[in-house]
């Protein structure tokens, strides 16, 4: 007998071979990935690290794991591969939200104080939101945009001088423009904080040469695999050297248990991916894809967050056209465009409503869309929002 799941997935490739999928944090990966995360490698066991890594851990707590460790050990070496780095990785963490989590307790104590984006700004839930261990286990502060929605670095060489937190990040879910990682680390070894960068959106850019680089400059780097950089659902933790063995054992054992070698292997197809010139073009092509699209708006007269976009997204802000981005969302949804909804700068309304929504180009340029099909959408879009607004009136 046949399980009813396949009957859902059935059901979920037709959506997603047919909708318009904008939503910047997500991707297609390729058949590799998809074989590499479906194989009998989520048979196997494998708590602990490959026994010659740097930072001196004890090796697998199973048997069985001489393929296992040659595979992860090859992940790693991509990876640093593709970032051209040689700080340490560390490729366990399931999520995002697991390697941020790490990433804290790697070199922080509950109660210290860390300096993050403020939320309805582009940082992340894991950023310090106060449903999220985050904001429940640390004393979070929070630097704010300006009026026109870049980072202001006056606030954070303010607040970092005023309240001397042991770790800045840097670093956002909805930030459309370059992030200043030299300007970051400067404020944080003035105030002697650890400086942490969490690129899970731009990861992509950087490793394609359109975002400056973190290497170098932060302590920590945290990232995701699976949006611009096209992996399979993940996280990941790149350190210094000498944090190397903390990092290690805040993954394991500190926050989680045996590792995915499945999605680890998954992850290693796509730093093999991420190496090619392909994948070069592919990024390029993601940011010039965002700025047509991103274009097009403006000419169309919308307001657009920070007026333009240097990355894979953009904010649409609806102040003016009067509808929510919670409607907007789900009027798209019904005319097969797939989005969300996204605070604005100084959001007057609830997060669960919001003022406006986050686009991105990531996805629908890994399905061959150019610059015109995006144009072209962005004129779908535009007609959808004109027809709810005179809906309204
Ligand atoms: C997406 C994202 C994460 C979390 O990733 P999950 O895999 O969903 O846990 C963390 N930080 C930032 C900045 C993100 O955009």
């Amino acid at each position: 007998m046949e399980s009813k799941v396949f009957d859902y997935i059935g059901r979920e490739q037709a959506r997603q071979n047919t909708t318009v999928e904008l939503i910047a944090s997500e991707n297609f990966v390729s058949d590799a990935v998809l074989r590499a995360v479906g194989s009998c490698l989520t048979n196997k066991y494998a708590e602990g690290y490959p026994a010659e890594r740097v930072s001196g851990n004890r090796g697998r707590y199973y048997g069985g794991c001489e393929i296992v460790n040659d595979l992860e050990e090859y992940c790693c070496a991509m990876w640093k591969k593709v970032f051209h780095t040689d700080y340490h990785v560390n490729v366990q963490p399931h999520s995002g939200a697991n390697a941020n989590l790490a990433a804290y307790m790697s070199v922080l104590q509950p109660g210290d104080t860390i300096l993050a984006m403020s939320l309805n700004n582009g940082g992340h839930l894991t950023h310090g939101s106060s449903v999220n261990f985050s904001g429940k286990l640390f004393d979070m502060k929070f630097y704010d945009v300006d009026a026109q929605g870049f980072i202001d670095f006056a606030d954070v060489e303010q607040k970092a001088a005023e309240y001397k937190p042991r770790l800045i990040l840097a670093g956002a879910s909805a930030y459309s423009r370059v992030i200043d990682f030299a300007r970051f680390a400067e404020i944080a070894k003035r105030v002697g904080a650890y400086f942490m960068v969490d690129m899970a959106h731009i990861a992509g850019l950087v490793a394609a040469g359109d975002h400056p680089s973190p290497f170098g400059l932060a302590d920590i780097v945290t990232t995701t695999t699976h949006k611009t950089l096209r992996g399979p659902r993940g996280g990941m933790i790149f350190c210094r050297p000498e944090l190397a063995k903390k990092v290690d054992s805040a993954v394991f054992p500190g926050t989680q248990g045996g590792p995915l070698e499945h999605v680890i292997a998954g992850k290693a197809v796509a730093a093999e991916e991420a190496c090619t010139e392909e994948y070069r073009e592919y990024i390029h092509a993601v940011v010039r894809n965002c700025r047509a699209m991103c274009g097009e708006f403006l000419r169309m007269g919308y307001d657009v967050v920070t007026g333009g976009t240097d990355n894979h997204l953009f904010l649409l802000d609806l102040t003016k056209t009067g509808l929510t981005g919670k409607a907007v969302q789900d009027e798209l949804d019904r005319h097969g465009i797939t989005l969300n909804k996204n605070c604005v700068p100084n959001e007057t309304r609830s997060p669960q409503q919001t003022s406006g929504v986050r686009i991105g180009t990531a996805a629908m340029t890994t399905k061959g869309y150019k610059e015109a099909d995006f144009i072209a959408v962005a004129h779908r879009i535009d007609a959808v929002l004109r027809e709810m607004q005179q809906s309204e009136t």
